[in-house]
């Protein structure tokens, strides 16, 4: 009877002088997921281990014959500057590239500095970018983002992703873009194609894209913190597509755990 009770391994007694209660051994917490990570898949046999280098090797080679993400394709164009580049990513925001662009190109054809834009009135920035999603908000944020520019940074805009976020409509995803094209900062941008992509190879195991950014940050080289937007675009468009996937012919099946992936050409 002693024993069994002395063996109990939920309990013991507490030290003499300090209490006569039984005192709880605390329950050894779960371990769990930090917030926004889903739990690792098991691994499979099937798959070689994943070689980011060759990974992105591979998805360079594939997304040549592809057009590129619309923002590195205004840069080609001439259209570099940080103000541009956050103007252009404002406008793609919901909207598919092959409307965003000629939007733009169109835009920034009427006026491509803060000074030029905030001449313009937030209607006559509406009525040139109607084709895309939600313009009469982002033709108000345009003309802030311009008038604001011209007022308190003397007509420049700072390499700084912290007074881009502090525009209304920025958010992680065009500042980092815009910067890391503009300015060289090394920045990840994660957007819808990005996110799917990344975890999919089971490279990340995130709910959301500002999980997978910070599980990107933690692992992701440096030197393909760019990068990773400009191949993963037209790979999450072309291949690696929202439904169906084109994993039997996709470049790099044999490092990918499909992970998600219940139907595929
Ligand atoms: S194998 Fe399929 S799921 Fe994996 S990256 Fe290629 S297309 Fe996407």
């Amino acid at each position: 009877m002693t024993s069994t009770r002395n063996s109990r391994a939920s309990s013991r007694r507490a030290p003499s002088g300090l209490s006569t209660r039984t005192v709880r051994q605390p329950r050894k917490p779960e371990a769990s997921p930090a917030p926004g990570v889903v739990a690792e898949p098991p691994p499979r046999e099937d798959k070689a281990p994943f070689d980011i280098d060759e990974v992105l090797g591979r998805i360079r080679e594939e997304v040549r014959r592809y057009a590129d993400a619309a923002m590195f394709a205004l840069a080609a164009n001439g259209h570099d500057s940080l103000f541009e580049q956050l103007i252009a990513c404002i406008l793609s925001i919901r909207t598919r590239d092959e409307v965003s662009l000629p939007v733009s190109l169109a835009l920034l054809g009427c006026a491509s500095t803060p000074d030029a834009m905030a001449r313009l009135t937030p209607d006559e920035i509406d009525e040139v970018i109607s084709p895309v999603t939600f313009h009469e908000p982002k033709a108000r944020q345009i003309h802030a983002i311009a008038v604001r520019t011209r007022d308190e940074f003397n007509g420049t805009l700072p390499c700084d992703a912290e007074v881009l976020q502090s525009f209304k409509g920025v958010g992680p995803k065009c500042a980092h873009l815009a910067l890391g094209i503009a300015c060289g900062h090394e920045a990840i941008s994660v957007d819808i194609h990005v996110h799917r992509v990344t975890n999919r190879w089971g490279y990340v195991h995130a709910r959301s894209p500002e999980a997978t950014l910070k599980a990107l940050e933690a692992q992701l080289p440096r030197a393909y913190w760019v990068e990773i937007n400009r191949l993963l675009v037209p790979f999450g468009k072309h291949v690696c597509t929202g439904t169906r996937p084109k994993c039997s012919t996709c470049p790099v099946l044999k490092y990918c755990r499909q992970v998600g992936v219940t139907d595929h050409r």
